[in-house]
């Protein structure tokens, strides 16, 4: 008979992700993370900060399985990334939501085409497409531009397209490496305040963000990275200036 594996008790309660004494170094250079430990729950808001080539987009990657740690033991959702079958990642993924700085949209598929696109992914029926597509538009607040391509829209209308593209699967973690890089500052806050209102409904939420701004005013754990190492991690955080 199977004998049930015994768990591990989580750091934290909730415990969504755990990453103990992880290390990441590519072929080349100096390593990208090192000795990292964090702990996130289920439902929390994150901020990532730290300069440029402090490793938070080598941190987002590890979470998402693109990219596996050199050393150290990471577990998200339950899955432990070092020891995921490949044939199973497309099932891990489909509890993820992911952003990006310059939104990766379908240039040639309109608005509804680019987010029906992941729900045709994880084969959802033409039923509830049209149930979740228009759900999710609405959430964004791009009702009226269903039919539009990306090119006749503006960044921060884009980046609500990618956002809806994320969300439609009701992903249990949305990742996003830097949202408003490419945002003036209203259309920055409006992207900030979407992801704290799905962060409220349940999703856990984490962001990399160099918007000092938005997250000296939005009180939210910040997790602060330089050359690879965690240097704080503070709730209700502030963003700290590099000496
Ligand atoms: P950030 O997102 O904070 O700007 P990154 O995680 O992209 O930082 O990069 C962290 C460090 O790892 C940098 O020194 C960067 O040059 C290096 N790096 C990132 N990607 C690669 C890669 N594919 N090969 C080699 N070095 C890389
Ligand atoms: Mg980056």
């Amino acid at each position: 008979m199977a004998v049930k594996k015994r768990r591990k008790a989580p750091a934290v309660e909730n415990e969504i992700i755990n990453l103990t004494n992880v290390s990441k170094a590519y072929s080349t250079g100096a390593p990208a993370l090192k000795d990292v430990n964090l702990h996130i729950s289920r439902g929390e808001f994150v901020f990532i900060v730290g300069d440029s080539g402090s490793g938070k987009s080598t941190l987002i990657k590890l979470l998402l399985r693109e990219l596996t740690i050199s050393s150290g033991y990471i577990n998200v959702m339950g899955y432990d990334l070092s020891k995921i079958k490949h044939r199973k990642i497309p099932k891990f993924r489909r509890n993820l939501g992911i952003v990006f700085q310059d939104f990766r949209l379908l240039k040639d598929r309109n608005v509804y085409e680019n987010v029906a696109f992941a729900q045709r992914i994880i084969q959802k029926s033409n039923k509830e497409i049209k149930k979740n597509v228009p759900s999710i538009l609405a959430i964004v607040g791009l009702a009226g531009k269903y039919k539009a391509k990306p090119r006749q829209l503006s960044g921060g209308e884009q980046q609500r397209v990618a956002l809806a593209r994320a969300l439609v699967n009701q992903p249990t973690i949305l990742l996003a490496d830097e949202p408003t890089g490419n945002l003036d500052p209203k259309n920055s806050w409006e992207i900030m305040k979407l992801l704290e209102q799905i962060n409220e409904n349940g999703t856990t939420v984490i962001v990399v963000t160099h918007n000092r701004e938005i997250v000296n005013a939005m009180q939210k754990r910040v997790v602060t990275l330089r050359r690879g190492v965690i240097i704080s991690d503070e709730e209700k955080g502030g963003y700290i200036d590099e000496d």
